[in-house]
């Protein structure tokens, strides 16, 4: 029996941040949406050049580009036990594309944990977030600070600030969110795989919650 757990929330609520820790725990694949797509524009594939100016605009890259780089990842072995999916889905079509890959595999979601943040508190958590070169290791300068400043704990790469994380793109990113993406609360706690996670404790407090919220389902 395979596990899909979707994380929920708005830019800067601490998806990458937990789904790091809970695919540790379960031993699963980390499929972050916004982490495959920096790595086709780092390498500037033909999917990378289509997503760049929709990333660096706050706006969200088209379905049938997501949905398409989406369906190769899970093709791969590594997901046939299922993974902790970050970023994917954040539109209804992608939701209702993720429940027909997942059944051609005979699977399913099973929990959708929604991280809860507002508004006011993401614009202060995306413009001290660092990020690393080498495999996207997430810190924060002042809420989760690297031992070293400007270098990875775990790989030792640098630490940059990413250009989408600028106040002006950071409101639409939220905007966009609030738009096209907060209709899957709804979507899943219709489904029942809604489970809700006050996202403004301290990082290692949401993950407590988050992991015994998954044990549960
Ligand atoms: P998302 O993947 O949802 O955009 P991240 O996991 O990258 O969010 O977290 C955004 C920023 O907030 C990072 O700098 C991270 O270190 C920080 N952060 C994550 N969770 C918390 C938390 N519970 N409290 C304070 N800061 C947090
Ligand atoms: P993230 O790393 O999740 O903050 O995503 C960074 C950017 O990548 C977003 O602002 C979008 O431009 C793009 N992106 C990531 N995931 C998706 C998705 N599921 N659908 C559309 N665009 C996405």
């Amino acid at each position: 029996m395979s596990t899909f757990v979707v994380l929920l929330g708005p830019p800067g609520a601490g998806k990458g941040t937990q789904a790091e820790v809970l695919a540790k725990e379960l031993d699963l694949p980390h499929i972050s949406s916004g982490d495959l797509f920096r790595e086709n524009l780092k390498n500037q594939t033909p999917l990378g050049k289509k997503a760049q100016e929709y990333m660096s605009r706050g706006e969200l890259v088209p379905d049938d580009v997501t949905i398409g780089m989406i369906r190769e990842r899970l093709k791969q072995p590594d997901s046939g036990r299922g993974a902790v999916l970050d970023g994917f889905p954040r539109t209804p079509a992608q939701a209702d594309a993720l429940a027909a890959l997942l059944g051609e595999m005979g699977s399913e979601v099973q929990v959708v944990p929604y991280i809860s943040v507002p508004a006011e508190t993401l614009i202060e958590r995306l413009s001290g977030r660092w990020t690393c070169r080498a495999q996207g290791h997430i810190y924060h300068e002042k809420y989760n600070p690297p031992k070293t400043p400007g270098k990875c704990d775990t790989d030792g790469s640098e630490l940059y600030q990413r250009d989408d994380d600028k106040p002006e793109t950071v409101k639409n990113r939220i905007a966009v969110y609030d738009q096209q993406t907060a209709p899957l609360i709804a979507y899943y706690r219709d489904h029942g795989k809604l489970v809700e996670l006050d996202g403004t404790q301290p990082i290692e407090k949401v993950t407590e919650q988050l992991i015994a919220a998954v044990e549960q389902k």
